[in-house]
């Protein structure tokens, strides 16, 4: 199973960064944190993930689906991630949430802007994965939708 999502590279910053929280990925292998347990006061410290929190590491598992959770999020400096989970992971419509996650590639940003391919390529380098056209996402998308049997 893989997925897929959006970070950014803003000029300036060491790492990529995840759009919302700003999560830095200094390296292709990220561990979930638990933000709700911190902020939140979530009853008991638990090891990410918990089904009853909404800890982990996010992805969706198609290339519209993106989209419609924010796509670049009206950054230039956005690139896609291919992923794959490791640990606990739990399922859902749209994708999957993870207690840890590898970098396996790098692609454009999922969105009709037309951005550069620069905050990709860096990527590319930086996690030392290959950068994919995005026809190539496209269909390794769709394979791994039907290995599951959504197909
Ligand atoms: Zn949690
Ligand atoms: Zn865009």
């Amino acid at each position: 199973m893989i997925g897929i999502k959006t970070l950014h590279w803003n000029p300036g910053d060491p790492y990529p960064v995840s759009p919302v929280k700003g999560t830095p990925w200094d390296k292709a292998i990220l561990t979930a944190d638990c933000a709700s347990r911190k902020v939140l006061g979530f009853p008991a410290a638990h090891l990410p993930i918990q089904e009853a929190c909404a800890c982990g590491i996010y992805a969706v598992n198609a290339w519209f689906t993106l989209i419609d959770v924010g796509g670049c999020f009206d950054s230039p400096y956005a690139f896609t991630c291919v992923l794959d989970p490791h640990g606990k992971v739990i399922v859902h419509e749209k994708g999957w949430r993870a207690e840890k996650v590898s970098v396996v590639g790098v692609g454009r940003a999922v969105c009709f802007c037309g951005h550069s391919d620069l905050p990709a390529l860096r990527a590319a380098q930086h996690f030392g994965v290959p950068f994919f056209e995005t026809q190539e996402i496209i269909d390794m998308m769709v394979a791994d939708a039907y290995s599951r049997g959504f197909g």
